[in-house]
């Protein structure tokens, strides 16, 4: 990814979309077919295929990077956690992927799974639990997959333009606790950082100024890949943005809330708002060139009409599934 990025000229722009295992075999069949017409239509710089926290979708989302990095010969980034994840599992992921070709992992610590107490690993009183002792942060996986794998792994990081937060914290982390583990993270080897998704231009460039200028000089050059989620639907965006602690400026949730009735007129002032963010970071200031990465949902309507609008992608070209309710184009087909 790295590579590809250095490649484009400093004042391009690119994109990347991200995509999750489907659960059943038709869902798979569906998917495949989409990530085709996307492929062909859209030319994203590379894709990203999420890994379920301790490995629950590990066959999953190996095989949806089979078909993506060998099928498709879309350049993949993996997705990978740590946390509740046994150094076997971590060695098996990180070979399937060498054997498959992909270059490129995502290391994240990941949620604990929703039923178990969190173990404070800080607490010497905490219990022992031999299936994850190995990793316990991020960073632990930074440090192991360039130990066991030197430059052959493009690594990338998670950042929280708002901070962040998870069930194992009660309070919400400002970006102020968060730096200094992504400084850790940068400075054990990871090569980008992709960010959580945020819908408040001015947070997120606060957040990059502050890591450009900040007084360790890790993040001086390093790409940073800003998290986009087009809005699918009023419901979804009020889940995912108090799940992710991403602020939703007034202006935004005003407009969204006049037409919160009518999900297509939704779809529509979403792909509108969309396109402002975009065309507003393309004016902040970049050592590089400007990168956008989409939590697509593994939905193809909204972020095609995004990117056409953004002119991230050529126009004219793209397809839409049917299941999406919208005609194929017959050129893409
Ligand atoms: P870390 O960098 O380890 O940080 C976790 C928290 O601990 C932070 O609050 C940090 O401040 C704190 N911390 C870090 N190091 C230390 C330390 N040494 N001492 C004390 N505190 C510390 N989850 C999935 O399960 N699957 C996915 O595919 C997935 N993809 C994601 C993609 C992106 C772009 C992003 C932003 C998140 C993704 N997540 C995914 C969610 C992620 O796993 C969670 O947000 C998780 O809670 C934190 O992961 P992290 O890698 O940021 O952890």
């Amino acid at each position: 990814i790295t590579d590809k990025i250095a490649a484009l000229p400093p004042n391009a722009n690119y994109f990347s979309l991200e995509f999750f295992p489907p659960k059943t075999q038709q869902g798979f069949a569906n998917l495949h077919a989409r990530l085709s017409r996307m492929a062909q239509a859209l030319r994203p710089l590379f894709v990203n295929i999420t890994w379920g926290a301790g490995g629950s979708t590990s066959a999953k989302s190996l095989a949806l990077a089979e078909l993506t990095q060998r099928s498709l010969q879309l350049t993949t980034c993996l997705h990978l956690t740590c946390t509740n994840m046994s150094r076997k599992l971590v060695d098996e992921a990180l070979e399937q992927a060498k054997v498959l070709g992909v270059r490129n992992i995502l290391a994240l610590r990941g949620d604990p799974p929703r039923s178990e107490e969190y173990r404070d690993p800080t607490n010497p009183l905490a219990e022992e639990d031999d299936s994850n002792k190995d990793f316990t942060w991020a960073v632990d996986l930074v440090r192991y997959i360039k130990k066991q794998y030197g430059d052959y792994f493009c690594v990338g990081v998670a950042g929280y333009p708002e901070g962040h937060s998870d069930q194992s914290h009660p309070e919400h982390q400002s970006v102020d606790h968060d730096l200094p583990y992504l400084v850790e993270k940068t400075k054990a080897g990871a090569d980008f950082i992709m960010t959580q998704l945020f819908y408040d231009v001015e947070a997120y460039q606060r957040y990059e100024q502050q890591l450009r200028e900040h007084e360790s000089g890790a993040f001086k050059t390093i790409p940073i890949i800003p998290g986009l989620m087009p809005v699918q639907s009023y419901q979804i965006l009020r889940r995912t943005t108090k799940l992710s602690h991403a602020s939703l400026p007034p202006a935004v949730l005003e407009r969204l809330e006049a037409v919160k009735g009518d999900d297509e007129a939704v779809k529509r002032v979403g792909v509108d708002i969309l396109g402002e963010i975009i065309e507003d970071m393309k004016g902040v200031k970049s050592p590089g060139p400007r990168g956008f990465h989409f939590y697509t949902l593994n939905l193809e309507k909204v972020v095609t009409q995004i990117l056409e609008r953004s002119s991230l992608t050529p126009p004219a070209t793209a397809a839409v599934d049917p299941d999406e309710g919208h005609n194929v184009s017959d050129q893409a087909v």
